[in-house]
């Protein structure tokens, strides 16, 4: 029988939270360390600022998903996804006219779902709940590390303004772990410790891009009951605006509305944002992206463009991606990269079920060889899991970077029409 072991999981984002999940099937003594709030309590401020991000949903987090030896996860996920089969072009041709152009992902017609990302993470938190061998904290930050004895703090932040106000100090607790999973995002600082303990190569790149949220709401009195009515444009497609230098994208929603992103380079951000009043953007979504302004009104447009953050993308990677027998990173914290593969919540999901296929396959070899030591045979897993993993992380990072120039300019070039063709013919 393999050895309980007890398993730290920093961060509860969707990844952390699939790792939960997987170490607590297999009856680990799970701890879910997260500096923020529950992110089902209407109070917690939502990750990035903004209500929701609907991401790209594809076959590796979807398989992640369904190993996770819970079959009510992927019923509850997959019954909330809209199927996006392809991406639609969205231009205005020399007559002035407007088109729109769907390009189908799969010449089989299988689609990539879009998915909220927060109802995930509710969703996967709230089978966590119902285990017995997991314990959340929440408002828990991690600041210190030993991997070499095994000991993490944690500072306990109480609710911010109270504590500013009656000049509270954070209260420090200490944890010990048999393993660390750092699953604390791009700016990890679970990745930060281990630095001290590994000799990690780590390389982290700003693109010259800054991306915005923007919403095309329901259509507000649907022509009848059926929900595609509830949508302004095709919901089973992800929308592109491509604009050379920039681009414009929706993905939608259940609710018959689009969550959309403008992707650009800083510069224009500062020329849009010269303007306080915001006059600038609307002349500048109908210059670049035609049709948009009939999708959101310019008063919305300009709303939205102040409300809403004007964030970077980040691209990391980093080798090796774990320690010895203590730590070991997933998702984000080991390779955030740009969002234009739709793969780096995808990416982080596959993580967990590799790490754990891995795990599970050196405890079977422990049990043969009775006696064996978990932790040596822990070390072994998780060196193997590097290198089977970073490679890879690796590659989708770079995709992800080519991707760019592809959504927001290839997709109307002529090679890309003629490889189309050769492609289907
Ligand atoms: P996160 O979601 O970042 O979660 C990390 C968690 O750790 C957070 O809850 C944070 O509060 C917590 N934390 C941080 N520091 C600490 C600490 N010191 N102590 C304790 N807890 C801590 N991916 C796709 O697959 N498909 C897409 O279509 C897609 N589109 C995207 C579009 C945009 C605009 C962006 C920005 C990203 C997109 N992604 C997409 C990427 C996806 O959002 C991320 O890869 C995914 O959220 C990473 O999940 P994670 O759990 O690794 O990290």
């Amino acid at each position: 029988m393999e050895k309980k072991q007890k398993i730290v999981v920093v961060g509860a984002g969707p990844v952390g939270s699939l790792a939960a999940l997987y170490a607590a099937n297999r009856g680990h003594h799970v701890e879910i360390y997260e500096l923020r709030s529950d992110l089902r309590d209407p109070s917690t401020t939502p990750l990035n600022f903004t209500k929701s991000i609907n991401l790209a949903l594809s076959e590796r987090g979807i398989n992640a998903m369904r190993h996770a030896g819970q079959p009510k996860l992927i019923e509850h996920v997959m019954g909330a996804t809209i199927p996006m089969r392809g991406r639609m072009i969205h231009g205005k041709r020399a007559t002035g006219a407007l088109y729109e152009e769907s390009q189908d992902y799969d010449v089989h017609g299988r689609s990539i779902l879009a998915v909220d990302r927060g109802r995930l993470n509710e969703r996967l938190l709230d089978i966590l709940e119902e285990m017995r061998n997991v314990t959340f904290f929440f408002n828990h930050k991690l600041t210190g590390a030993d991997f070499r004895k095994n000991k993490a703090w944690f500072e306990l932040r109480e609710s911010a303004s109270a504590g500013a106000a009656q000049g509270q100090r954070a209260r420090e607790i200490e944890v010990d772990f048999d393993l660390m999973i750092g699953a604390d995002g791009a700016h990890s600082a679970v990745r930060y410790h281990m630095m001290k303990y590994t000799r990690m190569d780590y390389q982290q790149l700003y693109i010259d891009t800054m991306w915005c949220e923007f919403q095309i709401q329901p259509r507000p009195t649907a022509p009848d009951a059926s929900l595609n009515s509830k949508f302004l444009i095709s919901p089973n497609h992800l929308h592109i605006w491509p604009g050379k230098e920039f681009m414009f994208i929706a993905i939608p929603s259940g609710d018959g509305s689009f969550t959309c992103t403008l992707f650009a380079p800083a510069s224009l951000y500062e020329h849009l944002e010269s303007d306080r009043t915001g006059a600038l953007v609307p002349p500048f979504f109908d210059k670049h992206f035609p049709g948009v302004t009939t999708l959101i009104p310019p008063a919305e447009l300009i709303d939205s463009f102040h409300r809403n953050p004007h964030l970077p993308l980040i691209s990391i990677k980093c080798s090796p991606h774990h320690h010895a027998s203590s730590a070991v990173l997933l998702g984000d914290a080991a390779h955030a990269m740009v969002p234009f593969y739709g793969q780096g919540m995808n990416a982080g999901l596959e993580d967990v079920r590799i790490l754990f296929d891995i795990l599970d396959k050196h405890a079977r070899m422990d049990e043969l060889m009775l006696g064996a030591d978990a932790s040596a045979s822990r070390a072994r897993a998780l060196a193997e899991y590097t290198a089977v993993r970073v490679p890879d992380a690796h590659a989708i990072n770079d995709l992800a970077l080519q991707n760019y120039v592809e959504m927001r300019a290839s997709v109307l070039s002529p090679v890309y029409r003629l490889r189309k063709f050769l492609e289907e013919a």
